[in-house]
């Protein structure tokens, strides 16, 4: 699964004490300061070194969603009041955002940087990993090239778009490489330097542990950078429930890990429904069961979508099927109430037809699937607010939760030999409780992933 790159030999465990020489310099990722910001100082020159901020919306009544650093200097930060602002620093600049256009010069930019480095992977409007080539992984030569972009971008697009670099053997490195010197910052962090220089590191602002992977490595006593170092491939994958852990000690150590092609575009359930489930009710329990047993796989590959599609057969003839998009998400509490709307819908539109329909099979898909770190930038969520990312975690969280437990008494009832398909005592939702698990039991799942196009929007 994993393969360092330019190595024909699997990375181990062992190579943390390899030579450093084994994991030379290899990406060069870019940070913008301030980004939609610096976005206004490019576009108003007469902005250029004043204190600024970006507001979702022209109102008095919102908060910072970027500051530019001369503001920063008068302590606003992204999320302070507009009202604060003013106050902390009479005389402001208050723009509201132009999205379209932080879009269209993040296209310049990379445009831009691409004259000098292949790309590697866009991360955010504002973030993007560049490939160094063989020639390039000399740290002086590196630093040379990284000037070269820095001063293509103040020639070609405009001195306001300021970037930190951070040079590194793998792409995690480089991000928190260009993490260490802001604004303008141009860092080199090589296999040798670690983990001392690194040591001071909060866990928490490196990339990879949120919330609910943190809860787990200070259960697991991890408290600091050091000891997150000095964990095991596995125990890293064991903490974080999933590959992505052994993934996140490959980039930690500065091997890049190719990851495998997503071969999944989709992951769902379909159930033909017997006469006694047939009835909109019914239909719709098994519609919500399939839909939490999805989102639970979902979780399981450490994946998220960003739509769901329901389609119905119907007796003794015809379909339906609708799906809708959201933010990118684990939360089966969003998957569910976005399934009721869909649900509804129908619902209204069959009633206004004739009598209740009669559904023979329903069939559940979540789609849009991501790893964090590859959304990709016409997916990203510019106006998401902070404190709806920080629910959407906290619930995925809390499903995961739900999902270790079930798994475990998925286990406990195997020991206990328990026939497959067998009524079991999971965790589930109270409104889940008019269906009889066993009816789930089955294989339910495609024998094949159908290909996306296959689905009508
Ligand atoms: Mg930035």
């Amino acid at each position: 699964m994993f393969a360092a790159p330019d190595q024909d030999r699997k990375p181990s465990p062992d190579d943390a004490v390899t030579p450093s020489a084994d994991r030379p310099l290899a990406y060069l990722f870019l940070d913008f300061n301030a980004y939609f910001a610096s976005v206004e100082q490019h576009d108003h020159p007469e902005l250029r070194g004043r204190p600024v901020i970006v507001t979702p919306l022209a109102s008095e009544h919102t908060g910072a969603i970027a500051a530019s650093y001369e503001a920063r200097g008068y302590g606003i930060r992204r999320g302070t009041p507009v009202r604060d602002a003013r106050r902390m620093c009479p005389g402001i600049a208050v723009m509201p955002a132009r999205h379209d256009r932080y879009v269209a010069v993040h296209k310049l930019l990379m445009k831009e940087i691409e004259r000098h480095l292949p790309l590697d992977k866009i991360y955010s409007i504002d973030e993007a990993a560049f490939r160094l080539s063989r020639s390039e992984r000399d740290p002086a030569r590196a630093v040379e090239t990284a000037r070269r972009v820095k001063q293509g971008i103040a020639e070609n697009v405009g001195p306001a778009l300021r970037a930190s670099v951070g040079l590194a053997p793998s792409r995690l490195l480089a991000k928190l490489a260009a993490e260490r010197v802001k604004p303008d910052g141009l860092t080199v962090l090589e296999a040798r330097d670690l983990p001392h220089k690194l040591a001071d590191m909060t866990l928490t602002d490196i990339p990879g542990v949120g919330a609910g992977v943190m809860n787990r490595l200070e259960k697991a006593g991890i408290d600091n950078f050091l000891k997150l170092w000095n964990l095991q491939p596995k125990q890293a994958r064991a903490i974080w429930g999933s590959v992505m852990g052994e993934r996140f000690w490959y980039g930690l150590h500065g091997f890049e890990t190719v990851e495998e092609p997503t071969k999944k575009s989709m992951i769902g359930h379909s159930r033909v429904l017997t006469r006694e489930h047939e009835t909109p009710d019914k239909a719709r329990i098994v519609a919500r069961a399939l839909l939490l047993k999805a989102a639970s796989r979902l979780r399981h590959y450490g994946l998220f979508a960003s739509s769901l599609s329901l389609s119905a057969r119907l007796r003794p003839e015809g379909g339906w099927e609708t799906a809708r998009r959201f933010s990118h998400s684990q939360d089966s509490f969003l998957f569910l109430k976005t399934l009721d709307d869909m649900w509804e819908t129908f619902l209204t539109r069959q009633r206004r037809e004739g009598p209740a329909p009669r559904i023979g099979g329903v069939t559940v898909y979540l789609h849009g699937l991501s790893k964090p770190g590859e959304t990709a930038i016409d997916q990203l969520d510019l106006f998401a607010e902070p404190a709806q990312a920080e629910t959407d975690s906290r619930r995925a969280g809390l499903w995961k939760a739900i999902d270790d437990i079930n798994a475990d008494l998925d286990a406990k009832f195997r020991r206990l030999g328990a026939p497959s398909g067998e009524a079991k005592r999971h965790i589930s939702l109270a409104s889940q409780s008019g269906l009889a698990l066993n009816y789930l039991g089955a294989k339910i799942a495609f024998s094949r992933v159908p290909e996306e196009a296959e689905f009508m929007y």
